[in-house]
């Protein structure tokens, strides 16, 4: 049997059966790309990606990034860590390491290959704002020792690796720092607040504000944001970012609450619940950056984005398919 040409790059997605990326492969595949998608399925099953192992051009390997990888590519995508405070609190080590030790690997890795990386960064970097909107040059409000720093000290020592491999190695490195993101293949268990709000208001159940419900966050649907990530791999090779990628329409959680139930036209009351430590009271990216350097803005409405979501979240409870085990 001949070999199927391969017209473009050779590229690795950690993380690659994630929420995320998932919808990265895809879009690397329909670009003509080669994809490897690693993940150890920590908060993912293959169920994400099943539509694309007969796919010429994907191949899937379980692997943990916080172990050497020796394989061979011409860029990274290094997405892999759970991004859920349910998913990253379970295991709180090693979500540090897979963040610190994960970076480490795979910037060894492009050194090795010289090969282009780009790192999934966070808008938790920020930690609890006290500029508003954020700019990518505010250095945060991060509480080193909370629940929430397994998460945001790994994804900011994740990023001080990739600048210092940069400048003393001389790699082609690119950060972003992503706003919250939901749609299609969000885990159903995960605890984000999308995805709870919308299988609540479809299984007819209380929804549940964590504190007054008046804290505040920005939406960013996954197409939008998989298009950025994409375009800042392709930007010029001294331009590193960090970049912020997410939607600027600032909402309350109590008004995201409304709008699933409008959407569903669930009879699901508001119910209230103590807010977690460390919960941020506000968000929301400046993206003149981005508007700038990748010519990129979201294009995506709220409403619209949850149409989508529902839609997902709906056909996964009709066609019974298992939901992930949650890990609280
Ligand atoms: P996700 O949990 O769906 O995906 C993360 C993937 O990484 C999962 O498939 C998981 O199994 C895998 N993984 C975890 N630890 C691993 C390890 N040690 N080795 C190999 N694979 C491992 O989350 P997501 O929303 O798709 O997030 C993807 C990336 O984007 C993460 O790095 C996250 O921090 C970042 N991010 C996401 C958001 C968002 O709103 N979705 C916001 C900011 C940053
Ligand atoms: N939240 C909520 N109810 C839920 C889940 C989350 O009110 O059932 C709140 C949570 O306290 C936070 C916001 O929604 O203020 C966003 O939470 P998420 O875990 O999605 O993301 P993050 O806090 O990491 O931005």
């Amino acid at each position: 049997m001949s070999a199927v040409p391969v017209v473009g790059r050779r590229i690795l997605v950690t993380g690659g059966a994630g929420f995320l990326g998932s919808h990265l492969c895809e879009t690397l595949l329909s670009q003509g790309h080669e994809v490897l998608c690693v993940d150890n399925f920590f908060s993912s099953t293959r169920r994400n990606v099943e539509h694309l192992l007969d796919h010429p051009r994907f191949e899937l390997m379980r692997h943990d990034v916080t172990f050497p990888l020796f394989v061979e590519v011409d860029e990274i995508y290094n997405l892999a860590c759970p991004a859920s405070p349910v998913h990253y609190q379970h295991d709180p080590v090693q979500t540090t390491k897979t963040s610190v030790h994960g970076a480490i690997n795979m910037l060894g890795l492009a050194k090795r290959l010289r090969a282009r990386i780009l790192q999934a960064s966070t808008s938790e970097v920020y930690g609890d704002p006290e500029v508003h909107p954020q700019v990518e040059s505010y250095w945060g409000n991060v509480n080193p020792i909370g629940i929430r720093s397994c998460y945001d000290e790994g994804k900011r020592c994740a990023e001080t690796l990739f600048f210092d491999y940069h400048r003393q190695h001389k790699l082609r490195t690119k950060v972003i720092r992503i706003f919250n993101t939901y749609g299609p293949r969000m885990h159903p268990n995960d605890g984000r607040v999308v995805s709870n709000f919308v299988m609540q208001a479809l299984r007819g159940e209380d929804i549940t504000l964590f504190g007054d419900g008046s804290q505040t966050r920005s939406f960013c649907y996954v197409d939008d944001l998989i298009r950025g990530m994409v375009s800042m791999m392709g930007t010029a090779d001294d331009f590193t970012g960090p970049v912020n990628l997410g939607n600027p329409g600032e909402f309350t959680i109590r008004e995201l609450a409304e709008q699933v139930i409008a959407l569903t036209g669930a009879k699901s009351k508001l119910v209230f619940r103590p807010l977690p430590s460390d919960d941020p009271r506000q968000r929301r990216p400046d993206i003149s950056l981005a508007r700038e350097a990748l010519d990129w803005e979201p294009h995506v409405a709220l409403t619209e984005g949850l149409r989508h979501t529902i839609a997902y979240f709906e056909s996964i409870l009709s066609t019974g398919a298992a939901p992930l085990p949650a890990r609280s």
